[in-house]
């Protein structure tokens, strides 16, 4: 049987305007990179996925390259969009990107247009969808022309395989200029995609600056800093946790080494009454620019813990103060 929606699934959510463009995206959005592929469990999968889509988490998140392997967790939320949630595909932001290495060979990687268009195709097969929402360049390309990749971005938008053009991990600079050839082609840039959290504020560094001048959206990922940002790490390595997982991108020295910032934030924390979770997502909430906020998770207790967030106050200025402090 199909999934059935919650009929409720949009009274606690809030919808941000994406730049400025006419989409409105979740002020939490779910992404695939951890825990969607096929070493997961498909039941966990399935679960995760429709329990944010009953929560008002419309925007869904993935890359070419996220499983392990590669491509998995594409065809994984296929499988659930085409058994569970076929009827709202309307309901749903579906972003996918190209960038990192994909398959072997000079047309794997990278910025080509030969590349992301390839690839595009391929992630449509995989998840057996006519059209992605949201289409990005998953990294810069110092070797390609950027009229090129962009030149692949505005393509994909008027041949309809993607609704909105994105870029991921484009310092301000190349920003800006990707904005201006996007704009000229008649595909204007939705939207920017960076890592930014409490442990890595390189945003804040006159890329925030950029879209605000340029009217594009900010989605910033790994905002838990991969699960750091967290209660998880505080007495030890978790055996079922990222940073012990031999796929994991998270690496115990990091956690070992941000150890004592994390105490001391989630002693802030807990006196604001707030899990240490749900203030790294307020924090990044505090920044105009944010659209929305794109989190993991491995269950859904995480999932509800997340979105705590949306209606939690606000850090006032002695909170933000005494944070600055612990990250400097
Ligand atoms: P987070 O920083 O939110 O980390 C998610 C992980 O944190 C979870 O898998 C879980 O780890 C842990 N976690 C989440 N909530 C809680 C909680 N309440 N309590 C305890 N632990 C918690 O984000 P990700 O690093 O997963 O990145 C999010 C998304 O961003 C990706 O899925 C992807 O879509 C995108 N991304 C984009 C990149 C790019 O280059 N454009 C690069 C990286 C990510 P555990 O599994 O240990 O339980």
């Amino acid at each position: 049987m199909p999934h059935k929606a919650n009929p409720e699934r949009y009274s606690s959510m809030h919808y941000n305007r994406c730049g400025r463009s006419g989409l409105r995206l979740p002020r939490l959005s779910l992404g695939l990179w951890h825990n969607f592929g096929d070493v997961d469990v498909y039941t966990s999968i399935r679960e995760i996925l429709l329990s944010a889509f009953d929560r008002g988490i419309t925007h869904i998140d993935l890359a070419n390259n996220y499983g392990p392997p590669p491509g998995s967790a594409e065809s994984n939320f296929g499988k659930v969009l085409k058994n569970d949630l076929g009827a709202y595909r309307d309901e749903l932001v579906i972003s996918t990107k190209a960038g990192y290495l994909m398959w072997p060979g000079p047309y794997g990687e990278w910025g080509s247009r030969k590349y992301l268009l390839a690839s595009l195709d391929q992630s449509l097969k995989r998840m057996d969808i006519d059209y992605v929402d949201i289409f990005y360049s998953h990294r810069f390309d110092p070797d390609t022309p950027l009229e090129e990749t962009m030149g692949a971005l505005a393509h994909a938008v008027k041949s309809g395989k993607a609704l909105y053009a994105g870029i991921s991990n484009y310092s301000p600079e190349q920003t800006t200029e990707a904005a201006r050839l996007l704009r000229e082609m008649g595909a204007p840039c939705l939207i920017h995609q960076p890592v930014y959290n409490m442990l890595n504020r390189w945003i804040e560094d006159g890329l925030t600056k950029v879209l605000d001048e340029e009217g594009i959206g900010c989605i910033p990922f790994s905002p838990l800093a991969q699960g750091m940002l967290t209660k998880r790490y505080l007495k030890d390595i978790p055996e079922d946790s990222r940073a012990a997982k031999s796929h994991g991108f998270l690496k115990e020295k990091a956690v070992q080494d941000n150890l004592p910032k994390i105490k001391a934030l989630n002693d802030i924390a807990e006196q604001r009454g707030q899990s240490l979770a749900a203030m790294a997502l307020s924090w990044i909430m505090r920044l105009p620019q944010v659209t929305s906020v794109l989190i993991g998770a491995s269950s859904v207790t995480q999932l509800d813990q997340n979105l705590e967030a949306i209606n939690a106050a606000p850090l006032n200025e002695t909170e933000l103060d005494a944070i600055d402090i612990i990250l400097k």
